[in-house]
């Protein structure tokens, strides 16, 4: 299957090419003529699959063909949960829309509003938002969304997990009516099902089958060893294996912080990445990172989540997620499009229990390491399941679960109901 063959105008097939997309990937095969039917869709397939120019390419193309408003009104809104996917999308839609003559615009809270007000003032044809900055843009009068007839929810599981549903069935009710839905997901559940009988109007459902999924193409292995050794072996194997793009995810921002202080301070250059960093922070270590002046990114869940970081051959689990579908995201950030990478966890005493539950979900087992001079002395315990039930105190944060989330995607006023656990 060819791009032509997909119903694409020609402005997007050059546009694609020089992207250097030879094939579309399975769930492009799948989205691009339903949407260019005007149909609604529910599309998911892991992280990596392409999913961005699954929506991008189709919507651009209806709204080059339909009919052109005076003064740009948006006519397709992109809600996205974080602002690095925000830009990351705009990004992307620079590219295919240049042989087209449409305007995007992207927003997102964290930043002054005032250039993005300009930039809507002077008329865009697509938006990408962040739910908190585009309500708090509309309740002050500086936007309209009644002319949109193309909504796309790009990572819905994650804006869910975000606490967001509350925004966006503000927004929704913002919308005109008759309009066409694009839902797009990583994982489908029951929330992600609930979210598209409410919103989709008789959503075609897409998916990409797990065998085309980037997991296979990654070598995975877990290294038992004690926590309080973590930090000297990471350093091990980055520098002994001269690793020079490593990825590493941690439970907590404090642990990401602390643990890229603690990389530089070895003399591997180093950045954390996390939601209280400000954006000026997490666009400069995304980009000193991916231009190579960084070796190191630490990352929680939710800042790492959909960023697109090219041919990335190295991922550390610094700690296991607690629920396993986050490992697959965390990971399919390896290995992306053809390449081959690794990803390693190193695994805790009190984390053992992880590694049974994630390759349940994976149906595999890992190769199990021990390194010399690493052997693990704690004891392998399961504090998950004695805790469970049981309240943690209340002015001691909790070990895992929700915890408020203290800084606002959004801007403006930190949302009460925005929170979520594993970061
Ligand atoms: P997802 O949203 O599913 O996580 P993305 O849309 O971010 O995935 O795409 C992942 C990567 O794959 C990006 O670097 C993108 O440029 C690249 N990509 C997308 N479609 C193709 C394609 N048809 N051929 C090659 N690379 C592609
Ligand atoms: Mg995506």
């Amino acid at each position: 299957m060819l791009f032509k063959d997909l119903g694409l105008s020609e402005p997007l097939l050059r546009a694609v090419s020089e992207k250097g997309y030879e094939t579309p990937s399975p769930i492009q095969e799948q989205c691009i003529p339903v949407v260019l039917e005007g149909k609604d869709i529910l599309a998911s397939a892991q992280t990596g699959t392409g999913k961005t120019a699954g929506f991008a390419l189709p919507m651009l193309q209806l709204l080059s063909q339909g009919r052109e408003k005076h003064n740009r009104p948006v006519r397709a809104l992109i809600l996205t949960p974080t602002r690095e996917l925000a830009a990351q999308i705009g990004d992307e839609l620079k590219d295919y829309s240049k042989y087209l003559h449409l305007r995007y615009s992207v927003i997102f809270g964290g930043v002054n509003q005032n250039p993005q007000v300009r930039a809507i003032k002077q008329g865009v044809d697509v938006l990408v938002a962040t739910p908190g900055r585009l309500l708090d843009l509309h309740t002050q009068n500086l936007l309209r969304l009644d002319n949109v007839e193309i909504l796309v929810l790009d990572e819905a599981d994650r804006m869910l997990d975000m606490g967001f549903q509350r925004d966006l069935n503000r927004i929704i009710h913002i919308l005109p009516s008759k309009r066409q839905n694009l839902l797009f997901s990583a994982t489908f559940n029951k929330e992600i099902k609930k979210l598209a009988q409410t919103y989709l109007h008789h959503p075609v459902s897409v998916s990409a089958t797990p065998e085309n999924t980037t997991v296979e193409k990654i070598e995975q292995r877990t290294i038992r060893v004690d926590k309080d050794r973590k930090t000297a072996l990471t350093i091990k194997l980055i520098s002994e294996g001269n690793w020079q793009q490593v990825l590493i995810f941690t439970r907590t921002k404090h642990g990401a912080n602390r643990l890229g202080q603690k990389l530089e301070k070895a003399g591997i250059s180093a950045a954390a990445i996390h939601g209280n960093k400000t954006q000026n922070a997490r666009t400069a270590a995304l980009a000193g990172f991916k231009s190579g002046k960084i070796r190191v990114l630490v990352a929680t869940d939710i800042a790492a989540r959909g960023l697109d970081i090219p041919l990335l051959p190295h991922v550390i689990n610094f700690e296991l997620p607690n629920v396993p579908e986050d490992y697959v995201h965390r990971i399919g950030r390896t290995g992306r499009a053809g390449a081959t990478g690794e990803a390693i966890s190193l695994v805790g005493g009190d984390e053992v229990d992880y590694v049974a539950g994630i390759e349940k979900l994976l149906g595999e087992k890992f190769v199990r390491q021990v390194i010399p001079g690493f052997e693990p002395q704690d004891p392998e315990t399961a504090p998950e399941k004695k805790q469970q039930n049981q309240r943690p105190p209340r002015d001691k944060k909790p070990h895992q679960g929700p915890k408020p989330q203290s800084n606002s995607v959004g801007g403006g006023k930190p949302k009460k109901k925005q929170w979520y656990g594993r970061r």
